[in-house]
C-alpha cells in the first residue's frame, strides 16, 4: 500500500486498513512508541534540507534558517520530548476503590491506551509544525495517523509526502496530498480522533462532519490575540518584543499579537519606540532576505483589504519601515499600524494573519479586560508589565488558550504545558503529558475481589425490610 493517497476513496481503505492492523496488533508497548517516533526525528534530519526549500519556494520567501528553527526544530522539540517522557506518561495509575469493596479485596486500575488511527490537518503557515507537533504525541500515545498538509503549501506537501513514503510505514503513519475535498473527505472518515488546525469558520465545519461519526476533535484555531502594555510596563521593551513577534513568519502566526493595548498617553512614544524596533530588524522589507513573503496574492489582498477598510474611514495608518513603490512579484510588506479604528472595522474584527496590527490606545485597565471579554475567546494574551497586581487581575478576568507574560508567543513553545485554545480560538491540545492524554482514552480497570458480600448484607433484590432504611441511613452530608 502506497504512503501517499490522492484520493478519498485510497484515504477510506488506508484508514480501513490501520485500523485492523491496529486492532490486530494489541498493546503498543513504550521501546515500539519511540521507535516510531525516532522514525520521524529521522525523516526530519534526513529531509530537513529539501524541506525548507520547499518551505521558501511555496511562500515565495521564507529565509531557510527559519523554516529550519519555527518548522523543522519546533517538530523535533515535541518529538524528542514525546520520546523521552512517553514511559512515564503510559504508566497505568492505581486507583482507590470505593467501600466496602476496598476492604474486600477489590482494585482498580487506569490504563492510557491508544484510540486507534488519528486524522491530522495542518496549516500552510507552520506546514510541517501543525502536521509533525501533533503527530508526535499521538504516536506517543500508541495511536497510527495520516496527515493531510495545506494545497496552500503545495511544494512542501509533496516533499514531506515524499519523505515518508521513504521513511514511515503507511499503516502507521500515511499522508493524504489534495485540496479542500481532500480534507473535507477526511473529516467525514470514521477517524478515532481528529486533529484540525485551521481558521474558527473552518474548524466549525470540521466538527460539523466530525460529529456524523462522534469522532473527538482537537480544534487549533485562531484569533486575535490581545497584547496589553501596562503602565507599569518597560516601553522600549515592549515595543522591542512586540516588533520581533510581528516580525516573525510576516504576521503569519496563530499566536502572533493582533490588538495592542496601549495607555493612552504612551500611544507617540509606544510607536516611535516600536518604528525604531522593527526598522532594527528589518531596515527595508521588500527585498529583504529575512523577510517571510506573504504566502500568496489572495492572502495579500486579504490583509491589504483590511487596512484598506480603516484607511478609507479615515484611520491613521503607518508604515514600518516607510512605505515605497511596491514590486507586486515581491510579496514582503512592512507591518501596517492601525491606529485606533472604529469598533466596526473590518480589523477590529477578523484575525489580521500578516503584517499589521492594531494600537488601541485606552485608560483605565478594567476598559481592556471589558473590551477583551466581548470579543470572541483569544488563542492567546499579551501582558507587558511589572505591576503584580495588574498581572495577576488581568490573568483571573480574561480567559484564553495561553499566556505570555513580559514577551509573545513563548508559551507556545513550551514542550512541558499543553498548547490549545478555547472557545473561538480551539478545543483540546497538544503538548506535554496533556498532549499524550488528548490522544489515548483513560481507561478504568475494576476488579472485583473474590467474596462477594452483597446477597448477606441484603442489597440485592429481592430487597429486605432493612434496605431501605440502611440506604436512607447512608444519606448524610
Ligand atoms: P484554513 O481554515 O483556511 O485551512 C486549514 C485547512 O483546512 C487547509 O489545509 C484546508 O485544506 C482545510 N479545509 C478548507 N476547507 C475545509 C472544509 N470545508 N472542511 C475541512 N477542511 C477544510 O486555515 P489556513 O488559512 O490554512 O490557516 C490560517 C488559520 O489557521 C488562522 O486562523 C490561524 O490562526 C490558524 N492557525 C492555528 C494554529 C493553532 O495552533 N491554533 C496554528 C496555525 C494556524
Amino acid at each position: 500500500m502506497s504512503s501517499v493517497i490522492t484520493t478519498v476513496e485510497g484515504l477510506a481503505a488506508l484508514l480501513a486498513a490501520q485500523k485492523s492492523a491496529f486492532t490486530a496488533e494489541g498493546a503498543v508497548d513504550a521501546a515500539e512508541r519511540r521507535r516510531r517516533i525516532q522514525q520521524v526525528i529521522d525523516l526530519l534530519v534526513a529531509w530537513h534540507k529539501p524541506l525548507a526549500a520547499a518551505m521558501d519556494e511555496d511562500f515565495g520567501h521564507r529565509p531557510q534558517g527559519f523554516s529550519l528553527m519555527n518548522d523543522v526544530l519546533g517538530s523535533l522539540a515535541s518529538l524528542k520530548h514525546a520520546r523521552d517522557h512517553l514511559e512515564d506518561w503510559m504508566q497505568p495509575q492505581e486507583r482507590q476503590p470505593f467501600a466496602p469493596y476496598d476492604q474486600l479485596g477489590a482494585k482498580a486500575r487506569v490504563l492510557y491506551q491508544p484510540k486507534g488511527s488519528v486524522g491530522i490537518i495542518g496549516t500552510w503557515n507552520a506546514p510541517l509544525f501543525t502536521l509533525l507537533s501533533p503527530l508526535a504525541y499521538v504516536l506517543a500515545a500508541g495511536n497510527r495517523a495520516i496527515l493531510k498538509p495545506s494545497e496552500i503549501a503545495p511544494r512542501t506537501a509533496e516533499v514531506l509526502a515524499a519523505a515518508c513514503a521513504e521513511h514511515l510505514d503507511p499503516l502507521l503513519v500515511g499522508v493524504a496530498v489534495g485540496g479542500v475535498e481532500m480534507a473535507e473527505g477526511m473529516t467525514r472518515q470514521p477517524f478515532d480522533h481528529l486533529v484540525f488546525t485551521g481558521s474558527t469558520a473552518v474548524g466549525k465545519a470540521v466538527m460539523r462532519n466530525a460529529a456524523d461519526n462522534l469522532v473527538p476533535v482537537t480544534l487549533e484555531l485562531g484569533g486575535k490575540s490581545p497584547t496589553i502594555v501596562s503602565r507599569s510596563a518597560d516601553l522600549a521593551t515592549a515595543a522591542f518584543r512586540i516588533a520581533a513577534a510581528k516580525a516573525a513568519n510576516g504576521g503569519q502566526l496563530c499566536v502572533n499579537p493582533d490588538l495592542i493595548y496601549v495607555p493612552r498617553e504612551q500611544l507617540e512614544a509606544f510607536l516611535a519606540e516600536l518604528k525604531g524596533a522593527y526598522a532594527s530588524l528589518f531596515p527595508q522589507v521588500q527585498g529583504n532576505p529575512d523577510v517571510v513573503a506573504v504566502v500568496n496574492a489572495r492572502h495579500l489582498a486579504r490583509v491589504e483589504g483590511l487596512v484598506e477598510d480603516a484607511i478609507a474611514a479615515g484611520v491613521r495608518v503607518e508604515s514600518l519601515p516607510e512605505a515605497s513603490a511596491a514590486d507586486p512579484q515581491d510579496r514582503r510588506r512592512p507591518l501596517r499600524v492601525v491606529v485606533d479604528p472604529p469598533a466596526d472595522r473590518r480589523i477590529q474584527q477578523e484575525e489580521i494573519f500578516g503584517p499589521a496590527m492594531v494600537l488601541l490606545p485606552y485608560d483605565a485597565i478594567d476598559a481592556v479586560l471589558a473590551d477583551i471579554n466581548a470579543r470572541p475567546r483569544p488563542l492567546a494574551l499579551y501582558w507587558f508589565g511589572t505591576d503584580e497586581a495588574e498581572q495577576q487581575r488581568v490573568l483571573e478576568h480574561t480567559l484564553s488558550g495561553g499566556v505570555t507574560i513580559n514577551d509573545a508567543m513563548m508559551h507556545a513553545a513550551m514542550q512541558d504545558a499543553p498548547f490549545g485554545g478555547i472557545g473561538a480560538s480551539g478545543m483540546g491540545h497538544y503538548h506535554g503529558r496533556e498532549g499524550f492524554l488528548e490522544f489515548s482514552h483513560a481507561r478504568t480497570v475494576f476488579e472485583a475481589g473474590s467474596y462477594d458480600p452483597r446477597r448477606e448484607w441484603g442489597l440485592l433484590p429481592p430487597y429486605g425490610e432493612h434496605f431501605l432504611a440502611a440506604m436512607e441511613a447512608q444519606v448524610t452530608p
